[in-house]
């Protein structure tokens, strides 16, 4: 049986590292770059674009999970990259709705880390409730 245990989720972060970035440093991309990049393959508009990207978003956060059910399902190796694609999916959703609201995934991601350190400052990282 595999255990979650067996799962390496950074076997390859130098690799993942190259991708993302420059030899000198430079992101070849930026979340404020990726947001728009988004927009320009939305394809729902209107008050049914907040749904379809809501329902996208659990749809693909979904696949994600059904990715590691299946390696314990079946008893067979945890596909990493197929989950890699997965999360690129609900990257695409967050950003697709981060954009609706009139925010973006730069201000999302800001405001995560904000809240987190704040959390962990005050020794409340882990616990129960959103506003803790
Ligand atoms: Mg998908």
């Amino acid at each position: 049986m595999m255990n979650v245990e067996d799962i390496k989720p950074f076997a390859d972060v130098d690799k993942a590292y190259l991708e993302v970035f420059d030899k000198d440093g430079t992101p070849k991309n930026d979340l404020a770059a990726y947001s728009q990049w988004v927009e320009g393959k939305i394809l729902t508009k209107g008050r049914d674009r907040q749904i379809e990207n809501t329902l996208g978003l659990l749809g693909e956060a979904g696949e994600v999970a059904e990715k590691l059910k299946k390696a314990i399902r079946d008893y067979s190796v945890f596909d990493k990259e197929a989950t890699m694609k997965e999360l690129g999916d609900v990257l695409f959703y967050v950003a697709a709705l981060a954009n609706f609201y009139g925010g973006s995934l730069q201000y999302v991601a800001e405001m995560n880390q904000r809240k987190l350190d704040d959390r962990q400052l005050r020794g409340v990282l882990s616990g129960n409730g959103d506003d803790r």
